[in-house]
């Protein structure tokens, strides 16, 4: 048992951007430990999709195709990745942080008797892997010592999808042999989506508000300037807990992990619950009137002045543009 598994994320036809970040992070475990990388990507009628990755720097490429992978379930997933995973038999399975991923990789580890380190931050040599504990203050080393894959899932932002190395990679075709009486759970009842649901980790541009918007009308401001960057629009806790945005566009160490291209902080102070969820960011802009904030020391830019006067002058600026 050798080599390093990623088993990338699609929806739709669509990479889940995460889905390169553990590519990344794949890659570089690969060359740290001195063995081949492969990629798994799981539905049906992949192979188009697993074809765009034949220009990596990896050994092969696993389209995993079945009819009853046609929409996600743990139950399909699991015993399909159970079976490319018998075959490729690598000791590293990365996968990336996602909500389907959290869903199935529990029961994926225990077919195997093996573990899941989840939330992955780091991989050092050995290999070590990092993860964040008691909301980020501490972070604690995780060895692998025991039989089969060690499965690991990589949280967003930690690595850069844009550092995934290129080559040529192999693609071949797997059918696993799967049967309607293993697929216990029906699509639609796990995942069915509300209308608001948003996933912010795949979001490029993120305006996120704070509690110096002071009253939930006033977020119309805020709303009008992600509207005019074609930006998510996401919040601290405070906000989400008086219910002025649904807690799914929270961000933090109880919210979703974010690492976009932008983050604009609108009235956050900068806890250290919230930037544990963001600073995965890629630049980051702050606006608060303290220019003692704490947000201020993870902020590539810094605008101190007042948001009511800032935001509009902004939005306008963009809209302009
Ligand atoms: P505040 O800290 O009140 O900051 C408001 C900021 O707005 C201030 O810096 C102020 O200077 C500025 N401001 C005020 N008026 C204006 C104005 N007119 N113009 C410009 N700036 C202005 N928090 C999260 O965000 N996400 C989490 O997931 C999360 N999880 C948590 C989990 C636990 C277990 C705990 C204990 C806490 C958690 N928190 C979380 C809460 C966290 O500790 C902070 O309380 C919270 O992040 C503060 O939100 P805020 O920055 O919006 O508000």
């Amino acid at each position: 048992m050798s080599g390093v598994l990623v088993v990338m994320e699609q929806r739709g036809g669509q990479w889940n951007r995460m889905s390169f970040e553990a590519l990344a992070a794949g890659q570089q475990l690969a060359a740290k430990l001195g063995v081949e990388c492969s990629a798994a990507v799981v539905a049906e009628g992949v192979s188009a999709l697993a074809s765009e990755l034949s220009g990596k720097k990896l050994v092969k490429v696993y389209a995993v195709e079945h009819a009853l992978l046609k929409t996600y379930t743990p139950d399909g997933y699991v015993a399909a990745l159970e079976q490319v995973i018998k075959q490729a038999a690598p000791a590293y399975v990365l996968m990336p942080h996602t909500y389907q991923v959290r869903d199935f990789a529990p029961a994926l580890a225990t077919r195997f008797g093996s573990v899941l380190i989840s939330d992955v931050i780091a991989v050092h040599d050995g290999p070590v892997f990092v993860r964040q504990l008691l909301q980020g203050k501490l972070n604690a080393d995780y060895r692998h010592t025991g039989a089969g894959p060690c499965f690991v899932s990589v949280q967003a932002g930690t690595f850069r999808g844009d550092t995934v190395e290129t080559g040529s990679a192999a693609v071949e075709t797997f059918a696993p042999t799967l049967e309607l009486p293993q697929i216990r759970t029906k699509p639609g009842e796990l995942f069915r989506e509300s209308a608001q649901t948003v996933d912010l980790s795949a979001a490029p541009v993120i305006v996120s508000v704070g509690r110096g918007i002071g009253e939930q009308e006033n977020i119309a401001i805020v709303d009008e300037l992600a509207k005019a960057l074609g930006a998510e629009l996401a919040a601290s806790r405070p906000i989400c807990d008086n219910g002025w945005l649904p807690m799914e566009r929270q961000v933090g160490s109880s919210g979703q992990t974010v690492s976009p291209k932008l983050y604009l902080a609108v009235g956050i102070s900068g806890a250290i619950q919230h930037l544990v969820g963001m600073k995965g960011s890629k630049t980051v802009i702050a606006i608060n009137k303290d220019e003692n904030a704490p947000i201020f020391e993870v902020a590539d830019y810094g605008v101190v002045g007042d948001l009511f006067e800032v935001v509009p002058a902004l939005t306008k600026a963009v809209q302009a543009a």
